[in-house]
């Protein structure tokens, strides 16, 4: 059964997760018609953890609005403070400044209310997310390109961007020669919880590096504490039942607040394999191409994959609104997006690396960490600086 007829500049969009939705918003602005199918059968409002969106995201999302919503949905980071394993400060960054000189902090936000309202803004703009309609067969000609989904139905549309996530399926069909995900061997797991009496106040990303693995926290001005855990596993070797004492046991030298919160927290969430993508030959081949984590996953360590996908979609609309010739816009979006989308690779990987070494190199990090902190401060800021305008035109 055909869902669609092809008409001319016809987008079709797999996932709506993160940067789905923004990419159909941008592409609709810049006169496309777009077909945006998400392969679950209903929005995912309550899904996974938290994250946050760095100034350059929500930089990239202030030209939709969505800045403005996710900032009054999240909550300012003000401040980093790394500890060791025996609470011991290794530095930190001050933050506090965020808002005036980039114009937005960071905010960190519930992934499924990221998820909410990215889907009001689809459905203010009159873009239909379609649930249910998994891709699983693409058919490309020269001309245009033959979607079919898991429930049977199909379509045609001039080209296809695959926004299906780490998993991706778009990538698996249109570009085979790509490499998997590698698993990066640390295992995540997160948590909400109400406990008061905190050794930090609120706003601040309080990160240690444990004796076995690492704990990140961050405490709303509501009086919520969401934090996560990093720490070395094996895929598939945990069940959620036996996810407590295990977390309790790798988190049992470092300060008593970690365990604390882990007791207290009514659901754990996860656990989930931390995985990235190697470089890919390419994000596109002839009409088919991939942005966000299809195209470039990475570790959660730079907190920039969301952000990556904002400014990816920004990029990609502007390719194919000025480079009439579809393939010639995808690669002219890759040649934009590779230099700056490698160096952000390149800083989650080296902060991966620091989370669950061995007791010797704990040893070493705990001593270098404060002689490098500052560097990845900076680091952070120039992540952060980076601007993009969708009136501009690109050649
Ligand atoms: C534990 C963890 C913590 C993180 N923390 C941060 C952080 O602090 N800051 C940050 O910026 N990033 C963070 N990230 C990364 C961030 O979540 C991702 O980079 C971001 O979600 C990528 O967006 P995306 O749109 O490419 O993919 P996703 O958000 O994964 O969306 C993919 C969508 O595609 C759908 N889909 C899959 N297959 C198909 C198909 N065949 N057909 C149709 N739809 C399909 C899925 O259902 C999903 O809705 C974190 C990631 C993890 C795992």
């Amino acid at each position: 059964m055909h869902v669609g007829g092809m008409t001319k500049r016809t987008a079709v969009i797999a996932g709506a997760g993160v940067g789905g939705p923004v990419l159909a918003l941008w592409l609709r602005k810049a006169g496309f018609e777009v077909r945006l199918l998400e392969g679950r059968g209903a929005p995912a409002l309550v899904e996974g953890a938290f994250l946050g969106v760095s100034p350059n995201g929500l930089q990239a999302l202030s030209g939709l609005g969505l800045d403005r919503d996710v900032t009054s949905r999240g909550h300012a980071c003000r401040a980093f403070e790394f500890q060791s394993h025996t609470g011991r400060s290794l530095g930190g960054f001050d933050r506090s400044g965020d808002a005036t000189t980039f114009g937005w902090s960071l905010t960190m936000i519930r992934r499924g209310d990221l998820h909410g309202l990215l889907g009001e803004a689809c459905e203010r703009a009159g873009v239909a997310i379609e649930y249910g309609k998994r891709l699983s067969r693409l058919v490309p000609s020269p001309a245009d390109v033959e979607v079919f989904c898991e429930d049977g139905t199909s379509l045609r549309a001039d080209f296809v961007v695959g926004c299906d996530g780490l998993r991706s399926t778009t990538r698996a069909l249109g570009l085979p020669d790509a490499p998997p995900p590698t698993f990066s061997g640390l295992l995540d797991v997160g948590g909400f919880v109400r406990t008061p009496d905190l050794p930090f106040e609120p706003g601040i990303n309080v990160m240690v590096f444990g004796e076995r693995a690492f704990f990140g926290a961050f405490s709303t001005p509501t009086g919520e504490t969401w934090w996560f855990h990093n720490g070395s596993g094996q895929l598939g070797a945990v069940e959620n039942q036996a996810l407590r004492p295990r977390l309790l046991e790798l988190h049992q030298h470092d300060p008593a607040w970690v365990r604390e919160l882990i007791s207290a927290t009514p659901t754990l969430l996860g656990p989930w394999g931390l995985f990235e993508l190697d470089a890919m030959p390419s994000w596109s081949r002839g009409r088919v191409c991939l942005m966000g984590d299809a195209a470039h996953a990475m570790s959660p360590s730079a907190g920039q994959g969301a952000s990556m996908a904002f400014e990816d979609a920004l990029v990609l609309a502007q390719c194919l609104r000025d480079v009439s010739d579809v393939p010639t816009a995808f690669q002219s979006f890759e040649r934009l997006r590779r230099p700056r989308v490698d160096q952000i690779m390149k800083a989650a990987r080296q902060n991966s690396n620091r989370k669950a070494p061995g007791p010797v190199g704990r040893w070493v990090r705990d001593r270098v960490l404060p002689l490098v902190l500052p560097f990845a401060g900076k680091g952070q800021s120039r992540a952060y600086s980076h601007r993009l305008d969708f009136e501009q035109r690109v050649g």
